[in-house]
């Protein structure tokens, strides 16, 4: 059996619905597990439901309604007024209006996983009865029957041997059945039966964890893209498609915040030698980027760029040397309040982070460790990622930015920036990269 990821652009309105169907009639002789994200950003606007109810603005409701609407506009697209699908659909949003008539919970993303999972419930409803629509026999799954985690709730972790014991016991079955099972990226369940997250941007992730747990063959995420670039191409130019790229390879791209692949998924599909295709739903007959075993492909210069980070420069309020006992308790804190350090740097009496800027996990962090440290944060920055640099890419790379730490080792160079002042970076080019 195979795996085939969609995600919120593939399924954005009800001509994309149709095209994704349209690229599954051609696996109609295929086994298939299907993981569908919500449609759109029905996430970015179920996390606006989330902080209106959180806050009793009154307007949670509202906004809920709205997500209801463009569902049932997209539905009326699809399918003839008395489909069942409307009463499912209702029955299922129904769920999110129980959690919206009580008072908010105090665990704030607790609460957010109760009500954010809808739009992956909600967009399989409406993809699994399409697809049976139009021809492909298709059995709906609740991949909270499946996908274990503790409750950490926002960023659940699998609880494997659980999962795939689950996995096991109830795709084969259904997949005997019809030839397609569809099921929700993005969630899964507690050992309570509450509804957890994953992350944002997790369906990636839930797919590699069926692709694992049930041994696939292959794996495929279908993007709005030709397959993996050597850089975003919302911020560069020129960029070029990888055709073959090493799982080590990938792994360095997302760890640095490439987006488009969650940088969990890679690692399960790793141990158990699965292929990940990146193909584009636009284009499906085009080869896309396969990800695979080691390879020894000469890669072009790879640019990762993660905006939104933060330096953390922390000395000891005494001015004694920044010694290990002192980085083993910042690490700590760090991990405890689950602030991610992608770059650090070291002198006799200092010690500097680089981090997600995420101003309340920063708070915390600077309260927790003011007795022993003086901490300064500076903000607004971006973490550049460069692998198989060359000097010129660099260079280009460099324009219009002060560069405030900077390292390299082997093939791979990091440098936290500040744009000064904005500069247009439409315009820069990647050296290797076809004009
Ligand atoms: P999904 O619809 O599955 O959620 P995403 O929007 O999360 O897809 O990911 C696809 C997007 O990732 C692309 O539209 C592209 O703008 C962006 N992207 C960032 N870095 C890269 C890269 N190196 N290669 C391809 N796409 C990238
Ligand atoms: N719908 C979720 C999100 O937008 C998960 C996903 O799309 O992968 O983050
Ligand atoms: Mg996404």
């Amino acid at each position: 059996m195979k795996v085939f990821k969609f995600g919120g652009a593939s399924l954005r309105d009800a001509e994309n619905i149709r095209n994704v169907a349209g690229i599954l009639q051609n696996y109609r002789n295929e086994s298939l597990v299907v993981v569908v994200s919500a449609m759109g950003k029905t996430t970015n606007a179920l996390e606006e439901v989330v902080a209106a109810h959180a806050r009793q603005n009154g307007k949670a409701a509202d906004l809920y309604r709205e997500v209801k609407e463009r569902h049932y506009a997209i539905m009326r697209e699809l399918f003839d007024e008395n489909d069942e699908i409307f009463s499912s659909v209702n029955d299922t949003f129904v769920e999110g209006e129980w959690v919206l008539d009580e008072k908010p919970s105090e665990n704030y993303d607790y609460m957010y996983d109760q009500i954010v999972c809808m739009g992956e419930l909600v967009s399989s409803r409406i993809v699994a009865a399409y697809m049976n629509k139009a021809g492909l026999p298709t059995t709906w799954l609740d991949a909270r029957d499946v996908v274990a985690t503790d409750n950490t709730y926002r960023e659940g972790w699998v609880v494997w041997d659980k999962t795939k014991a689950s996995a096991l016991k109830i795709v084969p079955p259904m997949l005997a059945r019809t030839g397609f099972v569809l099921t929700q990226g993005f969630i899964g369940s507690t050992s309570e039966n509450f509804t957890t997250t994953l992350g944002r941007e997790g369906s990636d992730y839930s797919a590699a964890i069926f692709s694992h747990c049930l041994d696939a063959e292959s794996m495929t995420i279908w993007k709005d893209v030709p397959g993996v670039l050597n850089a975003d191409p919302r911020i560069f130019d020129n960029t070029i498609k990888l055709d073959r790229l090493s799982y080590r390879e990938a792994i360095e791209m997302t760890y640095y915040g490439a987006q488009v692949i969650h940088p969990k998924t890679i690692k399960p599909l790793q141990n158990k030698n699965i292929p990940l295709f990146v193909k584009s739903f636009i284009d499906p007959e085009a080869n896309g980027t396969e990800i695979s075993s080691d390879t020894d492909d000469l890669y072009p210069p790879i640019v990762v760029v993660e905006k939104n980070q933060a330096l953390l420069h922390i000395s000891t309020l005494d001015y004694s040397f920044v010694a290990e006992q002192h980085i083993a308790r910042l690490f700590k804190i760090a991990s405890d309040l689950r602030i991610f350090v992608n770059m650090m740097q070291n002198t006799a009496v200092s010690f500097t982070l680089c981090v997600p800027d995420v101003p309340d996990r920063i708070e915390k962090f600077v309260q927790l460790v003011s007795d022993e440290f003086k901490v300064k944060a500076e903000n607004g920055l971006e973490l550049i990622t460069i692998r198989h640099f060359m000097p010129e890419t660099v260079e280009n790379l460099k324009k219009g930015k002060i560069v405030l730490l900077e390292q390299s080792i082997q093939n791979t160079m990091h440098m936290v920036v500040k744009n000064v002042p904005p500069i247009e970076r439409k315009a820069v080019e990647i050296a290797g990269s076809k004009a």
